[in-house]
């Protein structure tokens, strides 16, 4: 049992806000930017010149030991699952089959994956970088439980800038007088897992002359934590190039056995930074898209394996006897992912979505209505949940949303860090993410790896949003 309560570090080790802010003098920003925990700065200009820290807490914020191994545990086999329903036509077809007649984002996707289905693909060797992320719900007996919120199968990222920031909060910690504590913080490297994944995959393709492509964004405003990913893989030897779809479509194409080409070099991993949400593409990088995916190239990850870390794909997984027939003969994997799911519910067209849909609207407390997309900021709440489904509890237009249980952790307060904000003292939450990575050649699992942990942490009263939408900040467990 793991109580929820007592977890608060910041009244603990400061005492008051006014202690804390003596802290500032050193764990301010010049300690993330000394340890290379960046981002660009949110000046006009946005270029990877002008920098400034990544948000941050001051204080490392508790995490109860037992759900932080417990999440680490479950990793390989959420790796293993991902992977098998990448390689599912048949239950991605009947699972997506409501959403793809309503959302045009996921048809589009999941018409590219017949399309080189029915080619055939050249691909052989298979990438996976996920993050699954997970928050410690309350229940009503004082007791946390680990909740899974979603696995992001594209583009996870902070796993390169997370790599750094436990040393951050080390010498807040130093500075504050608790080296006991600074001591039991946790070694934390994802920028290396996730390398060691992407440099097998290179590997296997077999090319010595190859590169890794980063498909990365117009706009590049993390891109510190991707070089810091990329730097491994030089370090290894590896070439890595940053290219735009738009890069991808005026100048790549494919051999005689797809094999792909950018600027005269060939490609052996094209690693996804880029392409989860609709704004990406028009139609020119829609067709830059079909050609990496046509490709030979190990794509990180390939089109199926996106479509796999859906929401949809999520909440079918939640069915009964879901589990079991994704990966039969694996009963104890299958009861550890199942240990960690939050009640989730189908709006499809039917008895079982009108129930839901109803329950929701009577008490939307208790939901978060979920549409098909990614990045932070989609979802809704409260108030504003109930009149959306009021709107649309007849239409089709239902069934492109999931609900889902919301999870309620139990608030502690941290001190929140913003380049260009004043130091502020909130009621937060955390969410805790994994990062799995593995490798298949054919058949064969030639790797599969918990590669290390991203803490995120925000002030209660934002319902959504991660790092990037400005609203959750990097944080590092204190295991207790
Ligand atoms: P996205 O793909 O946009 O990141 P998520 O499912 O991760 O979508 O939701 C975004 C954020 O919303 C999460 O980081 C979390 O803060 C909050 N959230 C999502 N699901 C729940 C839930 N079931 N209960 C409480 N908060 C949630
Ligand atoms: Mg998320």
């Amino acid at each position: 049992m793991t109580a929820c309560h007592g977890l608060a570090l910041a009244g603990r080790w400061c005492g008051t806000p006014a202690a804390c802010g003596r802290g500032r003098l050193y764990g301010g920003g010049d300690a993330p930017l000394l340890a290379g925990v960046l981002t660009a700065d949110r000046g006009a200009a946005l270029s990877s010149d002008v920098v400034n820290y990544a948000p941050f807490t001051l204080l490392p914020s508790a995490v109860p030991r037992a759900l932080f191994e417990q999440a680490y545990a479950v990793q390989q086999d959420f790796n293993l699952l991902v992977d098998a329903i990448s390689q599912n036509k048949e239950f991605l077809e009947q699972t997506l089959a409501s959403t793809i007649k309503v959302d045009d984002f996921t048809a589009q996707l999941f018409r590219i994956y017949m399309q080189v289905l029915e080619e055939g693909l050249a691909q052989t060797v298979f990438l996976g970088i996920n993050r699954s992320d997970y928050m410690f719900d309350c229940g009503l007996d004082g007791t946390a439980a680990l909740k899974q919120i979603e696995i992001n199968t594209i583009a996870a990222s902070f796993g390169g800038l997370t790599s750094r920031t436990a040393d951050v909060h080390g010498l807040v910690l130093k500075v504050l007088g608790k080296t006991k504590e600074a001591s039991r913080l946790l070694p934390n490297n994802p920028s290396k897992g996730l390398a060691l994944g992407i440099a097998k995959a290179w590997e296997l393709y077999g090319s010595q002359s190859a590169v890794v492509m980063f498909l990365v964004e117009e706009i590049q405003r993390n891109i510190f934590d991707q070089r810091c990913v990329e730097n491994e893989l030089w370090n290894r030897n590896i070439r890595v190039i940053r290219r735009r779809f738009r890069d991808v479509f005026e100048k790549g194409s494919l051999d005689g056995s797809r094999r792909l080409y950018i600027d005269g070099q060939e490609v052996a991993v094209v690693y996804y930074r880029e392409g989860y949400v609709p704004q990406t593409y028009d139609q020119q990088n829609w067709a830059a898209r079909v050609l990496l995916e046509r490709s030979r190239a190990v794509k990180c990850p390939d089109i199926a394996t996106q479509l796999a870390g859906t929401k949809k794909v999520q909440q079918e997984l939640s069915r009964p006897g879901t589990l079991e027939k994704l990966l039969p003969g694996h009963p104890e994997a299958v009861a550890r992912m199942r240990a960690t799911f939050a009640g989730l519910y189908s709006l499809d067209e039917g008895e079982e979505g009108d129930k839901i849909a109803a329950a929701a609207i009577a008490d939307p407390e208790r939901f978060v209505l979920k549409p098909q997309r990614e990045g932070g900021g989609n979802n809704l709440y409260g108030e504003e949940l109930r009149q959306v489904l009021e709107k649309i509890k007849d239409s089709p237009e239902r069934t492109s949303y999931i609900l889902m249980d919301k999870i309620k952790p139990q608030p502690a307060l941290n001190y929140l860090l913003r380049a260009h904000s004043p130091l502020q003292v909130s009621e937060c939450i955390s969410e805790l993410g994994i990062f799995g990575v593995y490798v298949r050649q054919g058949q064969e699992m030639v790797l599969n790896e918990a590669a290390g942990h991203l803490l995120r942490t925000k002030a209660i009263q934002h319902a959504d949003g991660g790092v990037a939408a400005g609203v959750a900040v990097l944080d590092t467990p204190y295991l207790v």
